[in-house]
């Protein structure tokens, strides 16, 4: 005859005074055995704080390039008066980032036998591009910002039918003459969509898209996965991608997933940062509080 709430509290109450080891350990147990699931998976949690607070993440946001497409990209199109110059230099301050781009300019380099300029001195300016110095002087590769920051006009045999795609355009220049832009495309990866869908299913109302490449290109890869114009956030710096972030963090808990250097500071700003595992920077590792290894986007969601 005793209510339910108290005969719960009190059976409550024996199980912690008759066996408080084993009420104990029952948690870390739990924990652990979550943990090591969701590793069998490919996701591997830094820690048990970061499985409860997934659980409720209610908002994800997602980097584009190397996240949701593959970051394995090709170059499709060169713009310029002499494309195996514009190759060799750009494969040469190409040569030590591990951005994807970088990774498509080495190889389309390497599948036309051209040898990178030896190029000194980079320095990556993430969502921007790259910096460095060859024999004749300083040189530069990167997007619409970093060409305007250098003051150079974007003019280049070709460049026209580049810059109305929808792809990423990479400008190469001296100081503030153009030598000459490559596109390079990038195909989502084929679980993406599924992988979105997933989450929506399982209860997550928000998802955004924040990349720092062109709005054509964000709008291509995004609308292709179902996310709405809304959804879709382009041409961000890291800092704004942090402010995006932030802003959702006001409604509740929120995800951030990316593989980038542009990223870390987002993963580090969400309540939890997923980092691609497999083919992402070291610094998005390190800022992230999961490191995502599979290859099928679903498993987040599982996860
Ligand atoms: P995302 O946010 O989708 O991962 P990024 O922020 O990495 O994209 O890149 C944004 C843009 O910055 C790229 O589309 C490119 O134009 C430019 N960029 C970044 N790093 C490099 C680089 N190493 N070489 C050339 N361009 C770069
Ligand atoms: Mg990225």
């Amino acid at each position: 005859g005793t209510p339910v709430q108290e005969a719960l509290y009190r059976a409550a109450t024996l199980l912690v005074a008759a066996s408080p080891c084993a009420v104990v350990i029952s948690v870390p147990a739990a924990i652990l055995s979550a943990l090591s699931a969701a590793a069998r998976g490919g996701v591997l949690f830094k820690g048990g704080a970061a499985l409860e607070t997934l659980a409720e993440v209610r908002a994800y946001a997602f980097d584009k390039t190397g996240t949701l497409t593959t970051g394995r990209a090709e170059v499709t199109a060169i713009a310029a008066a002499d494309e195996e110059h514009l190759l060799a230099l750009l494969a040469g301050i190409e040569a030590q980032s591990e951005h994807p781009i970088a990774d498509a300019v080495r190889r389309a380099a390497a599948a036309r036998g051209i040898s990178p300029v030896p190029v000194w001195g980079e320095e990556t300016t993430p969502s921007e591009g790259i910096t460095g110095t060859d024999a004749e002087g300083p040189i530069w590769a990167g997007n619409r910002r970093m060409a305007a920051r250098m003051g150079a006009a974007l003019e280049a045999p070709g460049l026209a039918a580049l810059d109305e795609g929808a792809e990423t355009v990479v400008y190469l220049g001296r100081a503030d003459r153009l030598i000459g832009a490559l596109s390079v495309a990038d195909a989502a990866r084929p679980t993406s969509a599924a992988g979105l869908d997933a989450l929506r299913g399982a209860g997550v109302a928000e998802i955004a898209l924040m990349t720092g490449d062109r709005r054509p290109v964000a709008m291509r890869i995004g609308l292709a996965m179902g996310l709405r114009p809304a959804e879709i956030h382009a041409e961000l710096l890291p800092a704004d991608k942090v402010a995006l972030v932030a802003a959702l963090a006001e409604k509740g808990r929120v995800a951030f997933v990316g593989d980038g250097v542009n990223d870390a500071a987002a993963l580090a700003r969400a309540d939890v940062g997923i980092a691609m595992g497999a083919a992402g920077s070291e610094v998005a590792l390190q800022a992230a509080d999961v490191a995502f290894l599979s290859e099928d986007m679903t498993r987040l969601a599982a996860a």
